[in-house]
């Protein structure tokens, strides 16, 4: 008897009136019904209202179960004398070991059985698109954090690129002023000789001028 499934059904606010939480202490307004079938026989076998907290809890799978049949825990299972916790599989003598027939073919589904398959088909989807979602939101995360280093890297590396230009520009003026002088003594010189040169070989050159 443990294939169950557990429905939430969201209560309307004038039937949750007076409706209290069965798994918590205290008188917590409930504002959900939960709704629990054998899979096998499609019998329902609790039928429980819950408060959000709790409901927070049984979405994180953190309330308790009875071990023999499945049913969630709740705060009518503990034995107000004893303390002791007595599930409803025990107070109605059910066998967990008996064999279920399962639904024939030609029995028709209860109409509210067929909205909790509907709910519950519903919530997976729901579940798994939002899990779809996060994952798609820590890439989109990751995505930005890994371009952001990679913009900052690009932009040292053009940062350095600049430095080391400006370095060598600065190299390249000094060269090239060296250069431009002893450019401009080679050619003075150069002259010199020339004219040295012209003085001796045609001296009435200097006579015509
Ligand atoms: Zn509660
Ligand atoms: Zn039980």
């Amino acid at each position: 008897m443990k294939n169950l499934t557990h429905t939430l059904l969201e209560l309307e606010d004038w039937c949750s009136d007076g409706s209290v939480c069965d798994f918590c202490f205290g008188l917590n307004k409930a504002s959900y019904q939960i709704k629990t079938r054998s899979q096998i026989t499609n019998k329902i076998l609790a039928n429980d209202f819950i408060c959000e907290n709790c409901k927070v809890r049984f979405e994180n799978d953190e309330l308790s179960k009875c071990s023999r049949c499945g049913r969630l825990r709740i705060q009518s299972d503990i034995e107000y004398l004893t303390n002791k916790v007595v599930c409803r599989c025990v107070k109605r003598n059910e066998n967990p070991e008996e064999k279920e027939l399962p639904n024939l073919p030609h029995e028709r589904e209860s109409m509210s059985a067929f909205y909790e398959r509907q709910i519950n088909s519903l919530q997976e989807q729901l579940t798994e698109t939002e899990e779809a979602l996060e994952i798609e939101r820590e890439e989109v995360v990751k995505f930005q954090e890994k371009s952001e280093e990679w913009g900052k890297r690009q932009k040292q590396e053009l940062l350095d690129r600049i430095k080391q230009l400006e370095a060598e520009n600065g190299n390249y003026k000094e060269e090239v002023k060296r250069l431009k002088t002893q450019l401009e003594q080679l050619t003075s010189q150069h002259t010199a000789q020339i004219e040295v040169k012209e003085n001796k070989r045609w001296p009435w050159l200097k006579l015509r001028k």
